[in-house]
């Protein structure tokens, strides 16, 4: 449930706490300037709503409907925006994150964060633990893969966004990275959920490969609910009939979960097609289908690439892509 509360004080917001987990409730707070709401989320007793609703500053109780709580807009109704000192996601400013599927060689990154950073992208992505198919596949350079993006952010002040795989290395991902990416086939790894809920670094959590909204809320809900509230979803395309692209891109989720929660949306438009044509088209339909940024596939020589070259933008491409996208973004009120 969630208890709004207006004008309130000190004791009485502590009293109403304390009564929630007298009930056996987990508590969450969120402040706003003139409200502020207490999420009480578990609990296993019944609870009668009109004893909480009688004490002193509490305007409202009101049930959460819906399974997943904290991610919910009726927990938060403004958008969570994630700020990184100067650079934010959920606010006005088109968020951009680009760079290599992995990490191949220091040379390779830097060559790839130079032309993003030129471009405009504030966020240098790139693997340094690879989810692949193939166990014969290249499985990324690991820690040296993560001592390159923190050198290349040394280097360029581009922000670092990194797969952590496992829970057993999401402390060491954590060291390098500004943002903790958990790919699509882990969106349900639970206890990695529970581990980075742990770690103060924003998560970025992609859609399962065949998630449901639902599904991919509630994973979210895992890592709010263990006390980390910076999470930005990705739609990253779903599993389909279709074999053309490599996924299907679920567009409508876009406004679908800024509807329904809080928490800012970014598109990967280049796992979603598989196809680096197909990328600027979607990328631009992201943005007007209400997308707070995007993570693109750039590789300084996409046909040398270890993994992922066919969806991989070569810089001139990106380049221009990014004049579009800027273009765009002013024609829709925001700015990139
Ligand atoms: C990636 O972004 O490197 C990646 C493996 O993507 P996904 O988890 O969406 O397949
Ligand atoms: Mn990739």
């Amino acid at each position: 449930m969630i208890v709004v509360m207006s004008r309130v004080t000190e004791e009485d917001l502590q009293r109403v706490v304390d009564k929630l987990k007298g009930y056996g409730f987990d508590i969450h707070i969120s402040s706003g300037v003139a409200k502020t709401i207490i999420g009480a989320v578990g609990g296993s007793k019944t609870v009668d709503l009109s004893n909480i609703e009688m004490m002193p500053g509490v305007e409202k109780v009101v049930p959460i409907l819906q399974p997943y709580k904290l991610v919910s807009r009726e927990f938060k109704q403004e958008d969570t925006i994630i700020k990184f000192g100067d650079t934010e996601i959920g606010g006005n400013k088109i968020a951009v994150m680009a760079g290599p599927c992995a990490v191949e060689s220091y040379e390779q990154l830097l060559a790839a964060a130079k032309v993003v950073k030129a471009a405009g992208a504030q966020f240098i992505r790139g693997g340094a633990f690879k989810p692949r198919t193939s166990p014969y596949s290249f499985q990324g350079l690991e820690e040296e893969g993560l001592k390159m993006l923190k050198a290349v952010r040394e280097e360029t002040g581009l922000l670092v966004v990194t797969e952590a795989m496992d829970p057993k290395s999401a402390e060491l991902v954590a060291e390098y990275a500004d943002i903790i990416q958990i790919g699509a086939r882990n969106m349900q790894n639970f206890f990695l959920l529970k581990e980075v809920a742990k770690i103060s670094k924003p998560i970025l959590l992609k859609r399962g490969l065949s998630a449901t909204i639902e599904e991919w809320l509630m994973a979210a809900e895992y890592i709010l609910a263990g006390g980390n509230y910076d999470v930005i979803l990705c739609e990253r395309g779903i599993r389909t009939y279709e074999t053309y692209t490599r996924n299907t891109l679920d567009i409508s989720a876009v406004p679908a979960v800024k509807m329904l929660s809080h928490l800012p949306v970014i598109v990967d438009p280049s796992h979603a097609t598989g196809k680096w044509r197909l990328v600027g088209p979607m990328a631009k339909a992201s943005l007007v289908a209400g997308a707070d940024g995007l993570m693109i596939e750039v590789h300084p020589k996409p046909s040398e690439a270890f993994s992922d070259g066919a969806q991989s933008l070569t810089p001139q491409n990106f380049h221009v892509l990014m004049d579009e996208l800027r273009y765009l973004a002013n024609a829709i009120g925001k700015s990139l």
